[in-house]
């Protein structure tokens, strides 16, 4: 089964690194490891044995779902179950820890309790993460098809005059109608100047006509993240509102057409960044093109100007470039893509020519 499969995968990646075991104690690497769902979890991988710790509140869950794993039922804090499984199960050399999970204060406790210090530890599980397989795609998909439904019921009802914030609640449960689990993230709604701020909290004034109206949305299925921006018009714009949709749209689609496996990706970045400076607009565009998605919202990749990763086939990434004018507006449009090795699968299909929406 594909969780053995990916703790073999660990264990590799240990065996490379000198390592004798990893306290796993992101979330998400425990569920993509083991399959188990839950608010308190770690795994333990070594050569000697492969466990997955929870509390009594996940007992049965956990049995029902781990795969390839034995289930250890701890205390509410696993690390000391954790620790105290160390010695059955690990190999020569460091146990591994997630650095990018653990407290310090979790780091110190652990080494109080371990023979030798822990090894902070980087990405064994994440770079996995990063290729997604058959079964992950499709829930992507779906997820993506959730959050397109979600949109077209909430702007056939109308924005104008609705606050962003009743707008942003209609698309909660509208995502939730459509089959999502749950949102992937809390949804922005950021009208006229709120548009601006690309990560804007949707507030109480009425969403007035004539303006750009950015929404960034998302649904969790089967455990997996979607995550799409459109930008909509209220009526006719002014000049400088419409042509930054213009350049904006003209960008995304230069880098939906260059996206393929075996670029780097601050060269797909690069390809978006190019159309939006040449328009004279480099300055507004102040994040990366994109990120990888999975089960969670933000994950390796990082498709920025500083990024360092090679993109692979399987890879599911956003293309989300914006220009943020202060006190004017701003525009963003994002789909999330799988890269393929003759260019990239498009998972969201909500229109992108600029709609008005009364
Ligand atoms: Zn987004
Ligand atoms: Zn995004």
């Amino acid at each position: 089964m594909k969780e053995e499969g990916r703790q073999d995968a660990v264990l590799e990646a240990l065996a490379e690194r000198g390592l004798g075991a990893l306290i796993v104690t992101d979330l998400a690497n425990v569920r993509y490891l083991t399959g188990y769902v839950g608010s308190n979890g770690v795994a333990v991988l070594g050569p000697r044995g492969r466990s997955l710790l929870t509390d009594s509140r996940y007992a049965v869950a956990a049995r029902a779902a781990a795969r390839g794993v034995d289930v250890v039922i701890g205390r509410r804090d696993l690390l000391g179950d954790a620790a105290a499984l160390v010695p059955s199960v690990a190999g020569e050399g460091a146990v591994g820890v997630e650095a990018e999970s653990l407290t310090v204060a979790r780091y110190r406790r652990l080494e109080a309790m371990l023979d030798a210090p822990p090894e902070p530890t980087t990405g064994i599980v994440e770079t996995l993460r990063e290729v997604k397989d058959a079964d992950e795609i499709e829930a992507m998909r779906e997820a993506a098809a959730v959050a397109d439904r979600a949109l077209a019921a909430v702007l056939g009802r109308g924005i104008v005059g609705r606050t962003e914030r009743d707008v942003a609640l209609a698309i909660y449960g509208a995502l939730l109608d459509e089959g999502a689990e749950r949102p992937s993230f809390e949804t922005i709604v950021a009208a006229g100047p709120n548009g601006a701020r690309p990560h804007a909290v949707p507030g109480p004034e009425p969403i007035a006509p004539n303006t750009l109206v950015t929404i960034d949305l998302g649904a969790v299925v089967h455990g997996y993240c979607s995550d799409m921006t459109r930008t909509v018009a209220t009526g006719p714009l002014p000049p400088r509102l419409a042509e930054i949709y213009a350049v904006c749209l003209r960008a995304q689609q230069a880098a939906l057409d260059a996206a393929r496996a075996g670029m780097g990706a601050a060269e797909l970045d690069a390809v978006a960044r190019a159309v939006i400076g040449d328009a004279g607009y480099a300055d507004a565009f102040g994040h990366g093109l994109g990120h990888g998605v999975g089960l969670a919202i933000h994950e390796a990749p990082g498709v920025r100007p500083e990024g360092t990763a090679t993109l692979r086939a399987g890879m599911a990434v956003t293309i989300e470039p914006g220009i943020y004018l202060e006190g004017e507006g701003g525009v963003r449009i994002e789909d999330l893509v799988i890269l393929g090795d003759e260019g990239c699968d498009i998972l969201s299909h909500a229109p992108k020519e600029l709609t008005i929406v009364d």
